[in-house]
């Protein structure tokens, strides 16, 4: 009883639809404190890879020092070559130098090393120091003399070691730490005019710092000039005025020296000199990737959680799976579009889990439905089998039945009637009506006969060689006195024809009942034409008349069982039967009946039968479900 009404509860097209979304909220809700940071940010380094690469500002020269400078010079550059090379980048003028080498690891002696901090105090110069002040601190600490006037600002590195997607790759620049800018903040003030945090999009807080996402470029983009070029060889003044020069070590010795980027997670992918180019960049053109808000995700994974479970509780499995994938697909296309046009990154990770977890609740569910859906059909199919059993044994018991006693009535009458001289004019044609109505009766009995043996599959042919033109002509004769009421003349244009291996009995009816059709359906006065022909060995028998024609829509469905014509409904008698019975009988035969019409013109009945009939009928006809013949 509480089964039930739950049952209809649940079938209840409201609740239905309720239960779906609250189920949607429900998984929406649950998911909302997980982090997922690993798969977000396969999605998140997928999308760096495939969108275009952003220009760089061109306000960036890079002094590598690298394996060629060490291989030249047989060892370190020491404070001599340094304060050379810094002595001619400062005659080109640049808008800042800026040294990722420590000056006081750098060989030499004192006196050469205090020439060095002379030189580089007469340029724009800063050591940039991977570190943030101490706590309370506002700057770092001065290095040692003869460097101690040297200006050293934070330039911190943040690859995702310890946080968020935790493999070590370099997504994310520190703008700012309790409020003061980073080293890059500094440089790109004066080319972004940028002086405030709040100026920046996509910047975020984390920790007690507020930090971008880097926009990354390919390798080997920036104009680089080698340390030992630049110690060698003159310099083109014009390549380094107004720049910001970066100078670092790249000799890919040490790892410390490089990092891995969404775009390459290879051990030596870009120098950390290129990182701090592009970190730089990303400020300087103010094109940080930007996170979407907290609401954004929620709601995406709240749709993408409700269209799951609408597609696998409404549409087959198969359809349902690929459905699926399409829509992630285009999930996925459509944030790569806007990350590519907009820099936005609309959140992956949740989504996609709420698809599984969705796919994977639902889908018992759907499994227990449609168990008891099928149980239901299989005690239904079990019901309709019986049933169908049941109708036909009774059609063929009462047709059965009432042959017999028809037959009795219709001998009567016939006795009576050769007695018609003693009957008056009143009983003579009350007598016609008897022997009129036991025909019709008699004709529908063997109909629901016929049709009842079909649907048993009990109907076999019994092929005779037999002349089609004389079991025309039986049945033209046994018409006659039907269209002599309507004062129809039936014209017989008959070709001579080799006689074909046929069923006569099952012939016999498919001819009279498309003559009796072209009798029944034309007016009175009119024509009936019947002619045969051999064309392309094929039989070929056509029944035209003059009468009221089929509608063109109609012309497909006057072969189905009961099925009767606009033209036929009211006055005309009849049980639609008759054409169904035609087509089955022609095409046991291996043959195929077609029909031409046009209203109040007529119609022209044509059945072809092959004339070399000797094969058995390969297979019954397609409609008859599995008849044996
Ligand atoms: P019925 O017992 O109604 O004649 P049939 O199966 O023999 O059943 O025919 C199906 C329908 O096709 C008829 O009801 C009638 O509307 C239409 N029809 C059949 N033969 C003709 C014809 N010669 N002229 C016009 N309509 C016809």
């Amino acid at each position: 009883m509480a089964v039930n009404w739950i049952e209809g509860w649940l079938k209840n097209t409201w609740v239905n639809h309720t239960l779906k979304f609250a189920f949607a909220v429900l998984i929406t809700v649950l998911l909302a404190p997980f982090r997922f940071d690993g798969l977000e940010y396969i999605a998140y380094d997928l999308r760096m890879q495939f969108s275009p690469r952003p220009a760089t500002s061109g306000e960036i020269v890079l002094v590598p020092i690298e394996f060629e400078t060490l291989k030249k010079l047989k060892r370190d550059p020491e404070a001599l070559d340094w304060s050379l090379v810094l002595q001619k980048i400062g005659q080109a003028q640049p808008a800042q130098v800026v040294s990722f080498v420590n000056p006081s690891q750098i060989q030499g002696s004192y006196d050469d090393l205090s020439f060095l901090a002379d030189i580089a105090s007469r340029l724009p110069f800063q050591y940039a120091e991977d570190d943030l002040p101490k706590v309370g601190a506002t700057h770092l600490d001065p290095l040692a003399p003869p460097f101690d006037n040297m200006l050293v600002l934070p330039a911190p590195k943040a690859p995702d070691r310890g946080m968020l997607a935790k493999d070590g790759v370099t997504r994310r620049l520190i703008l700012a730490y309790e409020n003061r800018f980073t080293m890059h903040a500094r440089l790109a003030e004066s080319f972004n005019h940028i002086h405030h945090i709040d100026g920046y999009s996509g910047a975020y807080s984390l920790l007690d710092s507020t930090q971008m996402q880097i926009r990354y470029r390919d390798k080997g983009v920036y104009p680089t000039l080698k340390f030992v070029d630049a110690l060698e060889k003159s310099l083109d003044p014009e390549r380094l005025r107004g720049k910001i020069v970066l100078i670092g070590r790249d000799t890919m010795e040490a790892g410390a020296d490089y990092g891995t980027t969404p775009l390459s997670k290879n051990l030596l992918a870009l120098s950390q000199l290129e990182i701090n180019a592009n970190i730089l960049d990303t400020l300087i053109r103010n094109e940080a990737p930007r996170f979407s808000p907290e609401w954004v995700k929620l709601l995406f994974t709240f749709l993408i959680a409700l269209l799951t479970i609408y597609i696998v509780l409404g549409v087959r499995p198969a359809k349902g799976l690929f459905m699926l994938a399409s829509a992630l697909i285009v999930y996925l296309g459509v944030s790569l579009l806007v990350f590519a046009n907009f820099r936005w990154m609309v959140p992956v990770a949740h989504p996609l889990v709420a698809v599984f977890i969705c796919y994977y609740f639902v889908i018992p569910y759907r499994l227990i439905i449609e168990n008891r859906r099928s149980w239901e059909y299989y005690q239904k199919n079990r019901l309709l089998v019986q049933v169908e059993e049941l109708k036909s044994n009774f059609m063929r018991m009462m047709s059965h039945d009432l042959k017999t006693p028809l037959a009795r009535i219709q001998g009567m009458a016939e006795v009576l009637r050769k007695e018609h001289g003693n009957l008056t004019e009143t009983q003579a044609l009350a007598l016609e009506t008897i022997l009129e109505s036991s025909e019709e009766l008699m004709e529908f009995i063997s109909s629901i006969l016929s049709l009842s043996r079909i649907a048993s599959k009990e109907m076999k042919l019994q092929l005779r060689s037999r002349d089609v033109n004389q079991v025309l002509r039986n049945v033209v004769r046994r018409c006659e006195h039907l269209a002599a009421r309507k004062n129809i003349s039936i014209v017989v244009e008959l070709e001579p024809l080799f006689s074909i291996r046929v069923d006569e009995d099952l012939l016999k009816t498919v001819f009279t009942n498309l003559l009796e059709n072209a009798i029944k359906y034309s007016n009175e006065n009119s024509k009936v034409l019947v002619t045969s022909d051999e064309i392309n060995n094929e039989l070929v028998v056509q029944i035209a008349d003059q009468g009221r024609g089929i509608a063109r829509e109609e012309l497909t469905q006057i072969f189905d069982r009961f099925y009767r014509a606009r033209n036929s409904r009211g006055d005309t008698p009849g049980n639609g039967l008759g054409l169904y019975l035609v087509k089955y009988f022609v095409e046991l035969h291996n043959g195929r009946v077609d029909v031409e019409s046009e209203i109040n013109k007529g119609s022209t009945f044509s059945v072809r039968l092959p004339m070399n009939l000797d094969l058995e009928p390969e297979s019954p006809p397609e409609h008859s479900g599995g008849l044996y013949v």
